[in-house]
């Protein structure tokens, strides 16, 4: 387990202005593992993932059981910062059945005719589920405001060009999150904080291996080149929309393991901190266990 403390410092007070100088995305190891040296850092990263792996699906055994909550992982970042492979381990430690991911593109025509926030809630987790949305809602505060042309396909007869306007946006989220929580859905937030000469590093590793070069698209290029306004929008939206209720975490992201440790850890933690029963039979019901006992013993012989 991560301590608390490390993870309340990744965290992200309510109502505290983002800097995201503050948060290193280099930031790996504790002195303890300093220490330890790079091999033996890597094999004691390899126990806490597999350790916290298993937790994680013990944990989220109950929540399916329970079958009165649900989780849903929001995940936020620049190309290249580890989304997919950090959604693809924490599923590896559990039940796909009680599970499901959600990766949001550019809207449809459809999803434009709505409000910005229709798609998303279709796709909120149902109970005992942990759900994950692979981009989310955050995009209409991101994307579309470092690229104001797609704010003009959606439509919008109200608020445009006022001043308030991504306040606004932030204040529907906050609602629609505070909405979510009180009817028993967990929202915990990642934004996955890639450096970015980290994001250099990647793209050459994607375009210089053959079988990775399906990954890189030159768009992720363009929107690299819009690097400061994302921070600015980032830096907005976080601290504009870090809750009580659905807080963020600035998870570093220049070391793959690190960012996979934090995120299992939180969930884990957040998955524990539930008030989380298998159900209880009631008497009728346990007596009609007993009868269907006594039936199948009295068959054999
Ligand atoms: P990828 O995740 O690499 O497949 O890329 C998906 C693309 O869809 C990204 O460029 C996102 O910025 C874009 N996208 C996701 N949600 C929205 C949205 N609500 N409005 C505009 N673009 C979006
Ligand atoms: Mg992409």
């Amino acid at each position: 387990m991560i301590q608390a403390e490390i993870l309340a410092r990744l965290r992200v007070a309510p109502g505290s202005k983002v800097s995201l100088k503050d948060y290193d995305p280099g930031w790996a190891q504790t002195k303890e593992m300093k220490a330890l040296g790079k091999t033996a850092v890597k094999e004691r990263a390899q126990a806490i993932l597999d350790q916290n792996l298993a937790d994680l699906a013990a944990a989220q055994e109950l929540l399916y059981a329970d079958d009165r909550y649900a989780v849903l992982l929001v995940f936020q970042a620049m190309d290249a910062a580890g989304k997919d492979g950090t959604i693809k381990h924490v599923m590896s430690g559990i039940n796909p059945q009680g599970c499901q991911v959600f990766s949001f593109k550019q809207p449809s025509a459809e999803e434009l005719d709505h409000n910005f926030l229709w798609r998303y809630a279709k796709a909120a987790p149902e109970r005992g589920r942990i759900g994950i949305f692979n981009r989310s809602y955050y995009e209409d505060v991101l994307v579309v405001r470092v690229h104001p042309e797609l704010l003009a396909r959606q439509k919008l007869a109200v608020g445009v060009g006022k001043k308030r306007f991504w306040k606004d946006r932030y204040e529907d989220i906050n609602a629609f999150e505070r909405h979510l929580t009180r009817n028993g859905t967990v929202v915990l937030k990642f934004f996955l904080h890639v450096s970015k000469e980290e994001q250099r590093k990647r793209f050459l590793d994607r375009l210089d291996r053959p079988e990775k070069n399906w990954k890189f698209s030159s768009a992720d290029l363009a929107e690299r080149g819009h690097w400061d306004e994302y921070m600015r929008a980032y830096e907005d939206a976080l601290s504009a929309t870090s809750t009580d209720w659905a807080p963020w975490y600035v998870v570093p992201g220049d070391q793959k393991w690190i960012t996979r440790v934090v995120v299992a850890d939180v969930l884990t933690t957040a998955i524990r901190g539930l008030e989380l029963r298998f159900p209880e039979l009631s008497a009728e019901q346990r007596a009609a266990l007993k009868q269907a006992r006594d039936q199948l013993t009295s068959e054999q012989r």
